[in-house]
C-alpha cells in the first residue's frame, strides 16, 4: 500500500507539482514579454514624435536659407548686412532676432540701439560671434555632427570663462555626460543607475563650429534660458555669416501641433507630451491629465537642437497594465490550483479505492480457505460416522441414533453453508428471488428453532422461546426468512464459550411505526465495540478462525441483512446486558406492504 501511494507521488504528484511550477514561471516570462512588448509600443510612439519634430526644424532651418537667399535676389549680401534684423523678422515671423557676423569678427546686425532685444542679444552674444570666446554649446551640422571634444584639445582653446554663463544641468563626469531631464519607467539596455542624455555640450568658438559648413543649428543655455539659432552662409559671399535667434514660443506652437497620438486605440491608454528644457510640460495630448512629469513611462530626446527637450509617454491609468496581467496570472494560478488539487484528490480516491480492493482481495481469500475448511469438517464428521453405521461395527441402538443424529445435523450444517454461499452469488449477480406471500412470522421462527433445537440441546445449550401468541404477520419469503433465523442461531450457537444459553424473542411494536421484532440473544463472545456494523459487510469477521478456531466464511449477516433489506426491514446488532449480544430482525407488518410481488 505504501509503496503504491508513493509510485502515485513520485510519478503523479510530484510531476505535476512541477509542471505547475514551470507553468507559473512560463505565466511570468509572458507578462514580462507583454510588459515589453507594451513599453516597445510606447517607445514607437515617443520616437516618432521626436522624429517628426526634428524634421520640423531641420525643415524651418532649410526655410531659414531660403529666407536668406530671397533677400539677396536684389541686393548683395553686404548691403543688406547692417538691415539684416528688420528685413528678416518681416519676412519670417519665426526669428526673434536676425544677425549678420563676418568671419573676421565684425557684427553689422542688430544695431546695438534699435531695441532692447537686439541690444540684449548683442551683449550676450558679441564676444562669441566674433570668435573671442568659446562657449558651451549643443551643436548641429546637416553635414553630421563635429566632435568638438576633440577641436577642443587641438585648438586647445580654454573655456573656463565660456562655462560661467552655460547651462545648470549637472555633468557627472568629465566627458560632459549630463543627466536627463526625466526618468523614464521603462530604459532600453539601462547599464547604470541613472539616465544620461545623449545629447552632450561642448566649448568652443563660433568660428570653429562653423568650419566649412554653409548652414547649420547652434543651441546654447544664457542665463538658464535656451538659445536656438540658425545660420546661413551663402556661396555669394562665405565671408558674411547670416544667423537668427528663434522665436520659441512660436516654435514651441509648431511642436506642439506635433504632439499627438495616431492610433484610436492607444489614444485612452497614453498622454503624449513635449516637455522643455525645465521638464515643464509644452503640449501634451490629454490637457485634462496631471501626473509626476519626470517620470514618464518611456521617453525620447528631441535632440541637439533642442537639448534636454523630451517627448515623453505618460500610461493615463497605470494600474490598467498590471491589472490585465494580474487578471491572467490570476485565472491562471486558480486553473493550475484546481488542476492540482483535482489530481492530488483524484489520486487519493485511487489510493483509496485501491485500498479497499487489497482488502476485499484478502479477504476473498480468507473465504476460500474459510469455507474449504468449514466443508472440510462436517464432511469428515459425516463420512467416520456413516462407515461405523455401515460396517455394522456400532451395535448399540442408542449410539447408532446418536451417530445418525451428528449425521444429520452436520449435513444441515453442510446445507446451511452451501446455501449460504449461493444464495450470496445470486445475490451478488442481482439473481436472487423471492416469493412474496403473506405469511406469519411466529409461525416461522417457531418451525426453524425447533427443527435447531435438538442439536442446540445435544450440545448443552439452554434454549428459550418468548413468541407471541398470536400471529404476526408479513409479507415476505419464507425460506428467505427462515434463513436469516438460522444463520442468527447458528452464530448464537458457533460464538457461544462458557454460558451457553440462548434466547429467542418474536413480538409486534408499533413505533415508529407497526413492524415485527425477531430477537437472536446469546450470553457468548460479544461482538467487539466498534465493529457493530462492520460485521454486515461481506467476507468480515471481527473473530477470525486463527485467533478464536472459530469457523466461519464472513457471509452469513450478509445475507442476513440483503434478505431484511429486500424485505424492507433490516438486522442490527446491539450489545446485551451483562455479556453476549444481541441481533434484531426487523420487519414491517403486513398490512403496510403490499400484498404480493416478487424481486
Ligand atoms: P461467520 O461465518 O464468520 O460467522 P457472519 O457474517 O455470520 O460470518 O458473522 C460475521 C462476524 O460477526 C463473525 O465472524 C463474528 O465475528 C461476528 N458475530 C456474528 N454473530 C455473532 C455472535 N452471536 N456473537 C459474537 N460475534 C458474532
Amino acid at each position: 500500500m505504501k509503496k503504491v501511494a508513493l509510485v502515485f507521488v513520485l510519478a503523479v504528484f510530484v510531476p505535476s507539482l512541477v509542471l505547475a511550477w514551470l507553468a507559473v514561471r512560463s505565466l511570468r516570462d509572458q507578462q514580462l514579454v507583454l510588459e515589453r512588448q507594451r513599453s516597445l509600443l510606447y517607445q514607437a510612439v515617443a520616437d516618432s514624435v521626436a522624429k517628426e519634430a526634428a524634421n520640423l526644424l531641420a525643415e524651418h532651418q532649410r526655410e531659414f536659407a531660403r529666407q536668406v537667399e530671397a533677400l539677396f535676389a536684389d541686393h548683395k549680401p553686404i548691403d543688406i548686412a547692417g538691415s539684416f534684423d528688420g528685413r528678416l523678422r518681416k519676412d519670417w515671423p519665426l526669428a526673434d532676432v536676425g544677425f549678420t557676423v563676418s568671419l573676421d569678427g565684425q557684427v553689422y546686425s542688430p544695431n546695438l540701439f534699435d531695441r532692447p532685444e537686439a541690444r540684449r542679444f548683442r551683449l550676450d552674444n558679441d564676444k562669441f560671434l566674433c570668435s573671442r570666446e568659446s562657449v558651451e554649446v549643443y551643436w548641429n551640422s546637416p553635414k553630421g555632427t563635429i566632435n568638438l571634444s576633440q577641436l577642443d584639445e587641438k585648438d586647445g582653446v580654454q573655456s573656463a570663462n565660456a562655462s560661467a554663463n552655460s547651462s545648470t544641468y549637472v555633468k557627472t563626469s568629465k566627458d560632459n555626460k549630463l543627466l536627463r531631464n526625466v526618468e523614464p519607467q521603462q530604459v532600453q539596455q539601462r547599464m547604470e543607475q541613472q539616465v544620461y542624455s545623449k545629447v552632450a555640450p561642448s566649448e568652443a568658438e563660433f568660428r570653429q563650429l562653423i568650419g566649412d559648413s554653409t548652414e547649420g543649428t547652434l543651441a546654447r543655455f544664457l542665463q538658464n534660458k535656451l538659445n536656438l539659432m540658425f545660420w546661413y552662409r551663402s556661396p555669394r559671399d562665405p565671408q558674411i555669416v547670416f544667423g537668427a535667434l528663434i522665436a520659441l514660443p512660436k516654435l514651441v506652437e509648431d511642436l506642439g501641433r506635433l504632439v499627438k497620438v495616431d492610433s484610436e486605440s492607444l489614444h485612452n491608454e497614453i498622454c503624449v507630451a513635449l516637455l522643455d528644457d525645465t521638464g515643464r510640460v509644452a503640449a501634451r495630448t490629454t490637457p485634462a491629465f496631471q501626473t509626476n512629469w519626470k517620470r514618464p513611462f518611456v521617453a525620447t530626446e528631441v535632440g541637439e537642437a533642442l537639448p534636454h527637450w523630451e517627448i515623453a509617454v505618460y500610461l493615463i491609468d497605470p494600474a490598467r497594465l498590471s491589472q490585465s496581467a494580474q487578471t491572467l496570472k490570476f485565472t491562471l494560478g486558480l486553473l493550475i490550483a484546481v488542476l492540482v488539487l483535482a489530481i492530488g484528490v483524484g489520486g487519493g480516491l485511487i489510493v483509496m479505492d485501491l485500498k479497499r480492493q487489497l482488502i476485499l482481495a484478502r479477504q476473498k481469500t480468507d473465504f476460500v480457505s474459510n469455507v474449504s475448511h468449514e466443508l472440510k469438517t462436517p464432511l469428515t464428521s459425516i463420512r467416520m460416522f456413516s462407515e461405523l453405521l455401515a460396517e455394522g461395527r456400532v451395535l448399540d441402538k442408542e449410539k447408532q441414533r446418536s451417530y445418525l443424529n451428528i449425521i444429520t445435523a452436520e449435513t444441515a450444517r453442510l446445507t446451511r453453508l452451501i446455501n449460504n454461499v449461493l444464495d450470496f452469488s445470486r445475490i451478488e449477480r442481482g439473481e436472487k428471488k423471492y416469493t412474496f406471500a403473506k405469511c406469519d412470522l411466529v409461525g416461522v421462527v417457531r418451525e426453524t428453532v425447533e427443527t435447531y433445537r435438538p442439536h442446540l440441546e445435544a450440545n448443552g445449550f439452554k434454549l428459550e422461546c418468548d413468541l407471541a401468541d398470536s400471529p404476526l404477520l408479513v409479507n415476505g419469503d419464507r425460506d428467505a426468512l427462515a434463513q436469516i433465523v438460522v444463520n442468527l442461531l447458528s452464530n448464537a450457537e458457533k460464538y457461544s464459550t462458557d454460558r451457553k444459553e440462548v434466547r429467542v424473542e418474536a413480538r409486534q411494536l408499533s413505533q415508529p411505526l407497526p413492524h415485527v421484532e425477531v430477537s437472536v440473544l446469546d450470553r457468548g463472545l460479544g461482538v467487539p465495540q466498534g465493529c457493530e456494523e462492520k460485521i454486515f459487510e461481506q467476507f468480515y469477521r471481527a473473530h477470525d478462525s486463527l485467533s478464536s478456531g472459530i469457523q466461519g466464511s464472513g457471509l452469513g449477516l450478509t445475507l442476513a441483512r440483503q434478505i431484511a433489506r429486500a424485505h424492507g426491514g433490516d438486522v442490527v446488532c446491539e450489545p446485551r446486558e451483562g455479556g453476549g449480544s444481541c441481533f434484531r430482525l426487523r420487519l414491517p407488518s403486513a398490512p403496510t406492504l403490499a400484498t404480493n410481488g416478487h424481486e
